[in-house]
């Protein structure tokens, strides 16, 4: 038995299962899980990661903020590194306000471990190539375009530097700019 294979495949299983019924905001309506399926891969694809923890805490990382998902429960099953680095991208719920929720994004984007760095950087770089590809529905050209300026903003606060998932996050930025504006 593979024990980081085994990881990794019952991250995807138990966040499958909290996310279930849950559908994306593009006009396909694919399911939610193909998000943090994406976030997985982009890390291991584009960045080059092989450490089993961070591609789990990837492929749970909106399980607290979208799911009945606790810190505690993770760590139960995957381990205190894996649920604090969840816990570390997701949002703070008790902060009501979405500007404000956003601003914290920025506040708290240059603390983060390097593991939950490079989670949150692979987050937004898939959220910047849907906002080129596969927008969610209602999105006017400028709101698409602040999300893309927001997004850069919290991945140069983040504590990142010279990985190969920079420059796959500027390509992504650069693409996406491209099909908005057009
Ligand atoms: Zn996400």
């Amino acid at each position: 038995m593979d024990n980081n294979l085994v990881l990794i495949l019952k991250a995807a299983n138990f966040a499958a299962d909290k996310h279930r019924g849950q559908l994306r905001k593009e006009a396909e309506s694919t399911a939610y899980i193909n998000h943090p399926l994406q976030v997985a891969r982009i890390l291991a694809e584009d960045g080059g990661v092989s450490d089993p923890e961070i591609i789990a805490a990837a492929l749970l990382h909106d399980t607290i903020e979208d799911t009945a998902t606790t810190e505690s429960e993770l760590a139960a099953h995957f381990g205190v590194r894996v649920a604090s680095m969840v816990a570390e991208v997701t949002d703070d719920k008790s902060i009501t306000d979405k500007a404000q929720r956003k601003q914290m994004q920025l506040v708290n984007a240059p603390h983060k471990s390097p593991g939950a760095a490079l989670v949150k950087l692979a987050d937004k770089t898939s959220n910047v190539r849907d906002v080129g590809d596969r927008p969610a529905v209602g999105w006017s050209e400028e709101r698409r375009l602040n999300y893309l300026d927001w997004a850069k903003q919290v991945v140069d606060a983040l504590p990142v530097s010279n990985h190969p998932l920079k420059d796959a996050f500027e390509a992504s930025l650069a693409r996406s700019l491209a099909l908005v504006k057009k």
